[in-house]
């Protein structure tokens, strides 16, 4: 539909716009109606504690824009992460169906420019790519292969052969996003956040400008580049100009989560904030450990002059009063906060329950026997979430719901996508993509009998200056020992470059050249294979080949039958989550996993007072999530797995720090089966640690 039919049908519609907003409460409304001469309002701060509302009501200001007369098309709506924009786009479209029923039907076409940062990054670069120099048909770098490329590049410098012990390629690649996202010296990260490494200053510089050198040469891009190209797009005047009306509406939500490069591309396409909508909560700011800024949200206001109109909502309509009681004197201990308590109006007699069992095993078995009867009582699987710290927590309870045949889905820490098989055949979709991705291609043809590092080494060099890739793959010769498989690869390839199927025909014709090299390769092939299978029908949700590669690398299905959908879709399930990807949702039923010390906060986290306080906030996300029923759980020992000297074992553990005992009677305190709801592991604890510490002593 084009703008002005929009408009058309927008002016026809407009009757609706009070009855679209009644439900709304009047600061939710003042914020959805801000401006309503459209490409006159100024920059609005939504900024408000958990479940007040906040992404309501930006989908409701986003369906007031477009049934003012705005071009959706020039709408561009942020958010966290694929899923949420999925669910932003569909709420929107229930809002302007409401309005007109002709908008139902084009409802799909409602919001073309809604995504991550990253995503939308990567579709505009690819569009702008002739306005600097650059091949459109880039390949993207997941944090993986990013980490791989750093290290060829740290061995080419020979870094890697130092006497002193040079940081390790994640380390390094970790210096350079924080330097890159927080857009600070590098002295100052050093400083800061890797004092160890500062007397490596000078070489990590080198190795910085290697790596860009490198990933130009290729023709790729890293998650970084995807923000801090676009950045630097935005600094050309004219440039920015043009990307600035293209998008006659900037909207942010979980703004408290984006870092200072994020901030300054917003800057950039709205320098006087006209036309730009922030949303977020100081409260839930979960990520600065990748290098996100709560300055950004706090200082947006002042930013623009006249400064940002500031709404504030407080009442919460997602939990119930104790609920709220609780997470309210949760977040109350922290040392810093802007958004105020919040109330509500949903009474209820149940407090939040803090459940003590004996270890991990039960908290499994407590877990899945809490999760039947709820859904005996009416409680749908869906309408219930597991949340824990770490993707490994759930791996005690994932066991129990097989064993009890319940239906799960777990988003967060899924290792579908990091398989070997699976990125295997994404690697050569890439190489198709891109013959110059060097990773890709070292990946695919080591695959391949016969060539090691140093074939393919000089089989890219052949194709990295080749104007016609698939010519330079057949004037390759055969590797020594491998001269059926070689066939079979260059056809392959010949074949999708020339006369490609289209899509997703090739990935089908991918798996078929990868399927023999999998079973010589691994025993339980048929495991792989479905996979493979699995990567097919979610294939099949893409338009592209590009944009399978780029979605699938910027924002990875949460679960196998995530995008797929297919498997599980009319059925109930119930929902394993880690808490940094809960965030913006909500459940019926909330079970937070392991509510120790050492998980929340994680032992990982246990240095600088910011990371202390980021932990407790992430447990306010956990708590925040529930409508009707919160249970915390408090293992009283549990297992960790870990790599390295100390291996896996079992550790004692203490309620978690968050909700000391001034806080307590908030909740209703039970132990399960027979644990005292009130035992003390604290004093098992030193015992424990005593005695292994002595131990390890006998033998030093
Ligand atoms: P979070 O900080 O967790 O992202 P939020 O502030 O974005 O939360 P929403 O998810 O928008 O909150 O809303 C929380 C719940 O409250 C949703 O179920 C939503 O439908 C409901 N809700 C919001 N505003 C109203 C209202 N005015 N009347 C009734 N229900 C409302
Ligand atoms: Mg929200």
């Amino acid at each position: 539909m084009s703008a002005a039919s929009f408009a058309r049908a927008a002016t026809a519609a407009t009757p609706g716009l009070d009855t679209l907003l009644e439900r709304l409460n009047p600061e939710q409304r003042a914020a959805a109606r801000h401006g309503e001469s459209g490409a006159d309002a100024g920059p609005l701060l939504i900024i408000a504690g958990a479940g007040s509302g906040k992404t309501n009501t930006l989908a409701h200001r986003v369906g007031c824009l477009i049934a003012g007369g705005v071009d959706p098309h020039g709408i561009l709506l942020l958010t966290f992460s694929r899923r949420a924009a999925l669910q932003m786009t569909q709420r929107v479209e229930g809002i302007v169906a409401k309005l007109d029923e002709r908008w139902a039907r084009i409802a799909h076409t409602v919001l073309p420019w809604a995504g991550t940062f990253h995503g939308i990054g990567a579709r505009l670069l690819r569009e702008y790519a002739q306005r600097y120099a650059m091949d459109p048909a880039f390949t993207i770098l997941d944090r993986e292969d990013a980490a791989d490329l750093m290290n060829l590049v740290r061995a080419d410098l020979k870094l890697s052969e130092r006497e002193q012990r040079f940081p390790l390629k994640a380390t390094c690649l970790a210096i350079y996003s924080a330097v890159v996202n927080r857009q600070v010296t590098l002295e100052r990260v050093l400083a800061e956040d890797f004092p160890w490494c500062v007397a490596w200053q000078a070489e990590l510089r080198a190795l910085f400008a290697a790596y860009v050198h490198a990933k130009q040469r290729q023709g790729v891009l890293d998650y970084d580049d995807l923000l801090l190209y676009w950045a630097h797009l935005l600094a050309e005047p004219a440039l920015a100009t043009e990307m600035g009306h293209r998008f006659s509406h900037v909207l942010v939500d979980e703004y408290q989560d984006t870092n200072a490069l994020q901030a300054t591309i917003l800057r950039g396409l709205k320098p006087d904030g006209r036309g730009l909508t922030a949303v977020g909560d100081d409260a839930q700011a979960i990520y600065a450990f990748r290098g996100a800024t709560v300055r950004n949200i706090l200082d947006f206001p002042t930013q623009f002059t006249p400064p940002a109109r500031v709404v504030t909502l407080t009442r919460n309509y997602r939990s119930t009063q104790p609920i709220l009681a609780a997470t309210n004197a949760v977040i109350g201990l922290a040392s810093e906060r802007f958004t105020k308590d919040l109330w509500s109006e949903r009474g209820s007699q149940e407090r939040p329950r803090i459940v003590t069992v004996a270890d991990d095993g039960d908290q499994a078995h407590y877990v899945a026997e809490q999760v039947l009867a709820r859904r005996e009582a009416a409680v749908a699987l869906k309408a219930q979430a597991v949340l824990f710290r770490a993707s490994s927590h759930s791996a005690m309870l994932e066991l129990e719901l097989v064993r009890r045949n319940i239906p799960y889905l777990k988003f967060g820490g899924l290792k579908f996508l990091e398989a070997a098989h699976v990125k295997d055949v994404l690697a050569f979709l890439r190489l198709l993509e891109n013959p110059r991705d060097r990773i890709a291609g070292f990946r695919v043809l080591q695959l391949l009998p016969g060539v090691g590092p140093k074939t393919a080494n000089r089989m890219l060099d052949a194709l990295a200056v080749a104007t016609d890739a698939a010519a330079a793959v057949e004037a390759l010769s055969a590797p020594a020992g491998g001269a059926l498989e070689w066939a079979q690869f260059a056809a392959t390839f010949r074949l999708l470059a020339r006369q490609s199927p289209g899509w997703p025909a090739e990935l089908e014709l991918v798996s078929r050249w990868y399927e023999p090299l999998l079973r010589q390769r691994h025993d339980n092939a048929e495991v792989r294979e479905g996979d493979l299978r699995q990567l097919e029908a979610i294939a099949s949700g893409y338009a592209s080949r590009e944009r399978f590669l780029t979605e699938l690398t910027l924002d990875p299905p949460g679960a196998t039958s995530d995008d797929a959908g297919v498997p599980m879709k009319d059925e109930d399930y119930l929902i394993l989550s880690t808490i940094h990807s809960a965030k913006g949702q909500e459940w019926r039923a909330v079970y937070v996993l392991n509510a120790v010390d050492g998980c929340i906060p994680s032992d990982l986290a246990t240095g600088t007072t910011a990371e202390i306080e980021e932990e407790r906030r992430l447990l306010y996300v956990a708590m925040t999530r529930a409508k009707d029923h919160l249970t915390i759980i408090v293992p009283q020992r549990f297992y960790v797995h870990q790599q390295g000297r100390r291996g896996d074992r079992h550790v004692y553990a203490a309620r978690t720090r968050f909700i000391p005992d001034a806080i307590a009677d908030r909740f209703e305190l039970s132990g399960w089966p027979q644990v005292a709801p009130d035992a003390s592991p604290c004093t098992s604890q030193a015992a424990a640690i005593d005695l292994a510490a002595r131990m390890r002593g006998m033998w030093t």
